[in-house]
């Protein structure tokens, strides 16, 4: 196995000038370049003392020099723990007391709150937007350093906090070879090449744009036009001279919004990639008569990296997740004992493979009960391999609702409830209810301009579905509450609406 980090260390070797980063409006950075870079912070992070196995968290922004940051700690055999920028003084504290790392990196701008954690164990610098900060200063004054420590695939790489959509995030803790094994796959699944050039619109501090994204790039050694931002319009002019676009399905929805959205407009990319979040059908559809393109859906996880991928070549199904990726064994399982289902029928997804994190960071019960005794991760996803082959996600095992003894999976309601005129999207809940232990709610968002009301709704939906499954009500809202990764925040639907029937 090559780590990533001797992938980044030989393609440099070999493709010297060429660019790996673009940014509008601003000076190339060739993989030279980055290698110099990479080398001088890794110089600054021996200096302070980063030992292999050491944690170095990071809250910057997304930047060149951020990525340079983690190929950096990986080149010392550290652990590289990005956050979101979106943390506030208080999350961060569980983090660092959690992670326990030898170095925080901040954005300078943060710095006043943060300089106070600085201690003999734990070292505070900075890294700013334009590479400006403290880390940079320190890396200019020590000298570079240029070997890098062994790594086998067992070491760990990286501890990533999950989203925290079902409760509070957890650290996973991936693996040198999770993320070689797992970057090799989706390289030659999804056909990339030092021709391609990546539109990267993604944070960073998620694997989807970390460990997908821009590890893909780099280990083909292709260039990425690197977004510090989404915008629709910027995207799509970027587009004549991209190969590829990788999205969270909101950067879909929001393409499809744009008038310059068209087939000349995307003539010269050959993939569209989706994950993160389930993309609605209805976009796919819209997405590939606008375009030509077959938006390719993926799934993937914090602890899994990617597990399944529809086909490169062959049907991209609208609503469907795909196959494993080669290496990787996904099954649908029985939640109470863990054999398998038959085709067609709903259970618990699991995975197993060399992309399987080694565990919860501090966690041992957690990670002990979310294994089953063959090894299989249970991801804590619901879902259907069809009689082709295909893997469906219905829902997280959390999300289920149980209405009355019966087991109600929302995704079948809301692909319904999507389907009836004037409808954009909907979410479909459970909560506390007297009589049936949970009730079904469904959250409708109407199309711009749409008049909806409940009873209508109601009475559509009446004729469809068993009674048990029938939503109790009905509620009209303007959009639904999403985070970054545009993932519905169904736990805070389930807080705002649990008085609903009580
Ligand atoms: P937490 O585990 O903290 O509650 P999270 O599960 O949202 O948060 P991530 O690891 O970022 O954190 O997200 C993985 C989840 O995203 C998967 O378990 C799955 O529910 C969802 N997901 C990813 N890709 C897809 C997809 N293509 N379709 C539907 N859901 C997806
Ligand atoms: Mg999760």
């Amino acid at each position: 196995m090559q780590t990533i980090y001797e992938q980044f260390l030989s393609g440099a070797e070999i493709l010297q000038g060429k660019t790996l980063f673009e940014r509008p409006g601003k000076a190339d950075i060739s993989y030279s370049r980055m290698r110099m870079l990479v080398e001088s912070i890794a110089g600054a992070l021996t200096q302070i003392g980063v030992q292999p196995g050491d944690r170095v968290a990071a809250q910057v922004p997304k930047s060149p020099e951020a990525i340079a940051l983690y190929l950096a700690t990986l080149q010392c055999g550290a652990v590289f723990l990005p956050l979101n920028t979106a943390y506030t003084g208080p999350e961060i504290d569980y983090f660092i007391g959690d992670a326990d790392p030898r170095l925080f990196v901040c954005a300078p701008e943060t710095l006043d709150q943060h300089q106070g954690r600085a201690s003999d164990v734990l070292t505070v610098e900075t890294l700013g937007a334009e590479g400006d900060g403290s880390l940079l200063e320190r890396a200019a004054r020590a000298p570079a350093r240029e070997d890098h420590h062994p790594c086998g695939p067992r070491d760990r790489a990286a501890i990533l906090y999950t989203s925290g959509t079902t409760g509070r995030s957890k650290g996973a803790v991936l693996t040198h070879g999770n993320l070689a094994s797992n970057c090799e796959a989706l390289i030659d699944c999804w056909r990339f090449t030092a021709d391609d050039r990546l539109i990267h619109a993604l944070p960073i501090f998620h694997t989807h744009g970390l460990f997908v994204a821009a590890n893909m790039a780099i280990c083909s050694g292709a260039t990425m036009v690197f977004l510090t931002r989404f915008d629709a319009d910027e995207v799509i002019s970027l587009m004549a001279r991209g190969t590829v676009l990788m999205g969270v399905p909101t950067f879909y929805t929001r393409l499809l919004k744009s008038d310059g959205l068209t087939h000349e407009a995307t003539a010269a990319m050959r993939l569209f990639v989706s994950g993160s979040a389930p993309l609605l059908a209805e976009d796919h559809r819209a997405f590939s008569e606008r375009t030509g393109h077959a938006i390719l859906e993926r799934y993937g996880m914090t602890e899994t990296c990617m597990i399944a991928s529809n086909p490169y070549d062959g049907d991209r199904r609208p609503g469907a997740v795909g196959m494993a990726l080669p290496g990787v064994t996904v099954r649908v399982a029985d939640a109470e004992t863990g054999t398998p289902m038959p085709a067609d029928e709903i259970g618990s997804i699991e995975v197993k493979g060399p992309n399987v994190f080694e565990g919860y960071w501090n966690m041992p019960e957690k990670t002990a009960s979310e294994f089953r005794p063959d090894g299989f991760f249970i991801t804590g996803d619901l879902g259907l391999i069809d009689a082709e082959g295909y893997l469906h996600i219905v829902g997280r095992s959390k999300d289920l609702v149980i209405s009355g003894g019966y087991n109600v999976y929302p995704k079948e309601i809301e692909a319904l409830i999507d389907e009836l005129p004037g409808v954009l999207e909907s979410a479909v809940i459970g909560v506390p209810h007297p009589d049936f232990g949970e009730g079904v709610v469904a959250l409708v968002v109407p199309k711009p301009g749409a008049k909806l009301d409940e009873t209508a709704l109601l009475s559509a939906l009446g004729g469809t579905l068993a009674r048990y499954k029938q939503p109790k009500r009905v509620i009209l809202i303007d959009e639904l509450p999403r985070n970054v990764m545009g993932k519905v925040q169904k736990a805070e639907l389930r807080k705002t609406y649990a008085g609903l029937f009580s």
